[in-house]
């Protein structure tokens, strides 16, 4: 029998505010351990926690673009369990009054279109601390850093929409670049201000029933993600086709075996003993503060995309990688603005740019913003190719001069005298390789019209690449009388 997966998702992104989300304790990462406590965030007895009007800005702000409903009135939960690196024995979440429901994200899925994956909710809560347990150290005991805790978190439910390995990838990539184009997370995966959990189960294809599904945690990777629905869809096919039931419970991905392994058998909301927080009040979200916030809502990637590949006529391929970042899509329409060829200005973007960034990018990701060359200055090389003030070999050769120096591409070519030669001092370089290469030169009178490659190669050598081919050709077949 052959199965079909399904795949939801749940994010965890932690928003980029200053301070957490129930106190005014800084959320800068790799703080030393325990710096960025109080008492609120310690869970101390009397403290009392108040919204940061930031987080929940950013919550709503991303909410609003993923076209969640949102109520007039949301309100805070206490969701209960013990564990320590949760100093408080309850986490503050939302349970009822989500801030969003329903909705959804475009993904891009490449040549094969998008596809919109809906969303169950969106809610804010707080992250949990973390436990260290130190390697190589013969300790007896663990340690705990609770300068996460209390950071705020955002958690996306999605529906269960995905149905391939590939489209998870998508959506994954998708929804970074999502967040990084609202601009409410860091999302970076690594330091953990980015985390996707995984639920899937399989179906025979062809049905529309739902099997039973597993939760996976402890995915800290894309890479990791695409590993453990390969070893699921193994497992659980396996399992099915020898007649067997997948139980529905949480497992907790083994990096070392590349296993899943059970962790629990899945809590339901009741083990939660979710009530109200009485130490919150309720949030309104008044018409005129959405309407506030949506303004600040920018052209998202998928949109953008498609206005690329319209406006500019690019292909899928190119405008896909032009708006793969918020910088490298207004880095090249400021460009396009100032010089009105995309094409030409996509293609130095897309070679050099992005083979400078790749080469220094490492745990930051380096963005059009870091890089030394400015759009202006882009524009101003394509221009002057496109005038033909410059010829390509010109252009290789002043760009790594405008990586170094910021000078503008105009300026250097007046400063190292680069401009192509005129014919007239193009004449007695063009006589002397005739003179020095009869043969050819013989060639071509005589019909060979593919042999005047060799002299307008020789032609190039002599200038340095400071002869135009465009008006060299017609020089040389008119001083060996040719048409
Ligand atoms: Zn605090």
């Amino acid at each position: 029998m052959e199965f079909e997966l399904v795949i939801g998702f749940e994010v965890h992104t932690e928003l980029k505010t200053r301070s957490k989300v129930w106190c005014g304790c800084s959320t800068e990462f790799a703080s030393p351990p325990n710096t960025n406590v109080c008492p609120v965030c310690l869970g101390l007895p009397g403290s009392l926690p108040v919204l940061n009007r930031e987080a929940f800005r950013l919550a709503l702000k991303t909410a609003l673009a993923l076209h969640c409903d949102v109520p007039p009135i949301t309100t805070f939960d206490r969701k209960n369990y013990y564990y320590p690196d949760l100093p408080k024995n309850y986490q503050i979440s939302q349970n009822d009054k989500f801030l969003g429901k329903g909705g959804h994200l475009e993904i891009d899925l490449g040549e094969a279109g998008t596809k919109r994956v809906g969303i169950d909710n969106i809610h804010l809560e707080e992250d949990a601390g973390k436990n260290l347990h130190p390697e190589g150290k013969a300790l007896d005991y663990s340690l705990l850093d609770l300068n996460r805790a209390g950071m705020p978190l955002l958690e996306i439910v999605t529906q269960p929409d995905i149905r391939s390995r590939e489209e998870a990838q998508a959506f994954m990539a998708s929804m970074r670049n999502f967040l990084k184009y609202l601009d409410v997370s860091d999302c970076k995966m690594e330091e953990g201000s980015l985390r996707f959990e995984l639920n899937m189960s399989l179906r025979p294809k062809g049905t529309d029933l739902f099997g039973t599904k597993v939760e996976v945690k402890n995915l800290n990777s894309t890479s990791v993600v695409l590993k453990c629905i390969d070893a699921e869809l193994g497992r659980q096919s396996e399992l099915l086709a020898e007649g067997g039931q997948v139980v529905q419970e949480t497992r907790l991905w083994d990096e070392a075996a590349g296993v899943t392994r059970a962790m629990r058998t899945k809590e339901t909301a009741t083990d939660y003993r979710y009530f109200p927080d009485p130490d919150l009040v309720d949030v309104e979200v008044t018409e005129a503060y959405k309407k506030e916030v949506l303004a600040d809502i920018p052209e998202l990637p998928v949109a953008r995309c498609r206005r690329f590949q319209e406006k500019y006529t690019l292909s899928a391929y190119d405008a896909g990688l032009l708006t793969s970042a918020r910088q490298t899509a207004d880095y090249f329409e400021e460009a396009v603005r100032l010089h009105n060829n995309p094409k030409g200005i996509a293609n130095w973007i897309m070679t050099e740019a992005m083979r400078w960034l790749n080469e220094r990018s490492g745990a930051d990701e380096l963005t059009m913003d870091d890089f030394p060359v400015k759009a202006p200055a882009i524009a101003e090389l394509v221009r002057l190719l496109d005038e033909g003030t410059i010829t390509g070999k010109i252009a290789k050769q002043l760009f790594p001069m405008m990586l170094d120096t910021g000078k503008m591409p105009a300026t250097l070519v007046e400063e190292k005298g680069l401009k192509p030669l005129d014919d007239s001092a193009l004449e007695p370089v063009v006589e002397e390789v005739i003179a020095s290469m009869p043969k050819v030169a013989d060639d071509v009178r005589n019909g060979k019209g593919k042999a005047i490659g060799a002299l307008v190669g020789a032609v190039m050598k002599k200038t340095q690449g400071k002869a135009n081919p465009a008006t060299l050709t017609p020089l040389i077949k008119s001083k060996l009388g040719v048409e």
